[in-house]
């Protein structure tokens, strides 16, 4: 009887592997909340977190009205999505959109291995800093939930 030598999986795949079972648990994760989210209604369920920046301050930030805005989207309702917070859609459409410029990327084996570069991350906190200013001014009432 001979025994088999143990098998060694390089490095490489290893990391790979793990990288895979953290998506997908990523994936199960995003998956669960959205079913939660579309199965309670957030404007009529009292277990979601509120926002506590906005109880200490009464001031809304860029995260406000996100839970509704999700639910509204979950349910095809795009403009009461985007009157919740338009900060989610503009989000999810660069994110699309980077997703798919990736995917391009990487078929033509052209990408660099950087899903958002720094500077675009850097773009994207000011987008959403000067979102939370308006949504706070009479002038930008209309981006309030
Ligand atoms: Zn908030």
């Amino acid at each position: 009887m001979t025994i088999a030598p143990p098998q060694i999986s390089p490095p490489v795949a290893a990391a790979r592997s793990a990288r895979w079972r953290v998506g997908l648990l990523l994936a199960a994760l995003a998956l669960g909340l959205a079913a939660l989210i579309f199965f309670f209604n957030p404007a009529t369920h009292q277990f979601y977190p509120p926002c506590q920046f906005h109880r200490v301050t009464g001031l809304n930030c860029p995260g406000c009205g996100m839970t509704r805005a999700i639910y509204a989207l979950l349910h095809g309702h795009f403009t009461a999505a985007l009157r919740d917070n338009a900060l989610l859609l503009f989000l999810l459409a660069i994110l699309l959109g980077r997703s798919a410029w990736v995917g391009v990327q990487k078929r033509r084996g052209r990408w660099n291995g950087q899903i958002i570069p720094a500077k675009y991350l850097w773009l994207l906190l000011l987008v959403a800093l000067v979102f939370s200013v308006l949504r706070n001014l009479p002038i930008g009432n209309f981006l309030s939930p």
